[in-house]
């Protein structure tokens, strides 16, 4: 049987992909588009929609985008990216926008929970039903799939702002705008680059800054276990996938920080499966737009 042809954007920080394809296997085409000014790039992407005719050609269209975004179908401002703090880019109607221009359903939702269902269909989260996808690189963020479904509601997930109990004796004030030492005040890339001083290309595998990092995001990873109930979580970004070292550390003091509580031995049992890489690498984005816009029809959301 065919698969059916669905359309996707990533939205991201800098690039936005455009995709046709029915999955990983049947990718018709591809297209980036610089993230500029909303106008200009809404208007970019929507010129290669309708250059690929996807309003005949695709069944829907999945957008995965960087937010906060309102998801909330009841609430006056949903389909928009809401109070970022990307200049100008508050307010705008990511899916009023692509849905008029190409009058496919659509279906919105973060960049993290398209790539965590791309995982889930086509990656390493295969056959799960509840997982979690938490990238650590520019930001940090979380994707968390519950029974087949992304996690939403007001607004969705923002888990890489959660607040950690700190390292003993680290009183570093982390780095976030809005809350200095949470997870991505602490981790990001930035952060890390904040408080070593330099680029963290430049930093060595045992640089003593990996601690602080290792610590925060095995923090929140705890906290992931304990409140969704993941059968996996995915650990990608620039971050662990540059240095490779953090992940072993990373799921050691997870499994102490779980201190044998609850499902604690089962993941202690089998911690390198449990806490795993990503399979789909830089197409995880794209590809979960696709994902995403099967949701659409799957669910009948317009
Ligand atoms: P994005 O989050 O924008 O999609 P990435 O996941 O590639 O991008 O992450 C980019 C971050 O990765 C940068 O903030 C940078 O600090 C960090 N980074 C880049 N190179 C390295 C490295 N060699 N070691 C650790 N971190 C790195
Ligand atoms: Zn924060």
């Amino acid at each position: 049987m065919t698969e059916p042809l669905y359309a996707g954007v990533e939205l991201g920080g800098t690039k936005c992909i455009c995709i046709l394809a029915s999955g990983p296997d049947q990718v018709l085409a591809t297209a980036k588009v610089d993230t500029t000014d909303p106008e200009t790039t809404m208007a970019g992407i929507a010129a290669v929609l309708a250059e690929w005719n996807v309003g005949t050609r695709a069944q829907a269209l999945g957008i995965g985008s960087f937010g906060p975004l309102e998801l909330d179908p009841t609430a006056p401002d949903y389909g928009r990216i809401v109070r970022t703090p990307k200049p100008g880019w508050s307010d705008t109607d990511v899916a009023g926008r692509l849905g008029a221009a190409t009058g496919l359903p659509v279906m919105l939702d973060t960049d993290v929970a398209g790539a965590a269902l791309a995982e889930a269909r086509w990656g390493a989260a295969q056959g799960l039903s509840t997982h979690a996808y938490v990238t650590v690189g520019t930001g940090i963020g979380v994707g968390i799939v519950a029974g087949g479904q992304t996690v939403r509601g007001l607004g969705h997930p923002e888990a890489g702002h959660l607040r950690i109990a700190r390292m003993p004796g680290d009183n570093w004030p982390g780095n976030c705008p809005y809350h200095g030492d949470c997870v991505e005040g602490l981790a990001a890339g930035p952060a890390i680059e904040a408080r070593a001083g330099c680029h963290a290309a430049t930093l060595g595998p045992d640089d003593a800054v990996w601690t602080g990092v290792v610590h925060a995001v095995a923090m929140l990873l705890h906290n992931i276990v304990l409140t969704t109930a993941p059968q996996r979580i995915l650990l990608g970004g620039g971050v662990p996938t540059k240095q490779p070292q953090l992940i072993p550390q990373i799921r050691t003091a997870l499994v102490e920080s779980l201190g044998g509580y609850a499902q604690a031995g089962r993941i202690a049992d089998d911690i390198a499966q449990f806490v795993a890489a990503p399979a789909l690498g830089d197409m995880a984005g794209p590809l979960g737009a696709i994902a995403l816009a099967a949701l659409a029809i799957r669910d009948g959301v317009a």
